[in-house]
């Protein structure tokens, strides 16, 4: 390395410039190379920094979501699920985000609501969204825990409000108390026209006053809020979890009346 080499990654190493220290030589042998002037020369320095910064932020967004695995829309065999590919490829261009909407992906166990749902979540961070994923039973120890430690504001207001897309996933496959219904309530309360939500539940509409401490006022006042601006999504048919050993004929094939509408 050149003394002039030197001296620049030492003032990018003070300035946190590690963008400008990875590309100045290799971008100023292309410059001389291709003749650009001084300025196409600057421009290219500055948005090679801006790049790398934009690309550390998303691994970062990615990273701080709670992504359980990782699930992509191109591994989801949409026909299986009785799912239109195009609904959501309109979901993943994220507009819904933009526009403040809510997606609710409703149907019984292994049709890949927790797949969709981590989907469009990365998809989200992998396009600078700050993204928060829980589990419901994971929100509700989260929040019983902050109360305890009287910092339930402090979880309001960050993991849950801040997000500009919340997802919560299996909604109803456990039943909430009235104190943990009422939390919920809070929860799409704060989140309301605020910013995005994406719930996956078992359950039909009719049956959330079950999970919410059999209250229907409470259920009725929430889904009022969850489905006001929302894309309710009903996913059909086989357990994808299962599929195999159904066609193997090692279990009986599923009845319809189990499914969620
Ligand atoms: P659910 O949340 O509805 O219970 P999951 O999303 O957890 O179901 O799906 C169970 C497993 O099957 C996951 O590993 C998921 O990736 C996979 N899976 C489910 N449905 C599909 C599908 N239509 N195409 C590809 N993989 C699927
Ligand atoms: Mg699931």
């Amino acid at each position: 390395m050149n003394l002039a080499q030197e001296r620049l990654n030492a003032v990018c190493a003070d300035l946190k410039l590690t963008g400008v220290a990875n590309a100045a030589t290799r971008l100023a042998q292309e410059a001389s190379a291709s003749e650009w002037s001084y300025i196409d020369f600057l421009d290219r320095v500055l948005r090679a920094e801006t790049g790398q910064r934009q690309e550390r932020s998303r691994t970062m967004l990615v990273r701080t979501a709670g992504f359980p695995v990782v699930k992509r829309l191109d591994d989801f065999d949409f026909a299986f699920a009785g799912a239109q590919k195009k609904q959501f490829t309109e979901l993943a261009s994220l507009a819904f985000i933009e526009r403040g909407e809510n997606v609710v992906l409703l149907g019984p166990s292994g049709v890949g609501k927790t797949h969709l749902a981590l989907a469009l979540g990365l998809k989200a961070a992998e396009n600078g969204y700050k993204v928060r994923f829980y589990t419901a039973a994971d929100l509700m120890r989260d929040i019983a825990t902050a109360r305890r430690q009287e910092r339930l504001d402090n979880l309001l207001r960050g993991n849950v409000r801040m997000p500009k897309l919340l997802i919560i996933d299996e909604l109803g496959y456990m039943p909430l108390d009235k104190a943990g219904a009422h939390d919920l309530f809070q929860v799409i309360a704060k989140r309301y026209e605020y910013g995005s939500l994406i719930v996956t539940s078992n359950l039909n509409f009719g049956q959330w006053d079950q999970t919410l401490a059999g209250d229907s006022a409470l259920a009725a006042a929430l889904l009022d809020r969850l489905l006001h601006h929302a894309h309710v999504i009903p996913l059909k048919g086989e357990s994808y979890r299962l599929k195999d050993k159904r066609k193997a004929g090692l279990i009986e094939r599923r009845s319809t009346a189990n499914t969620a509408d």
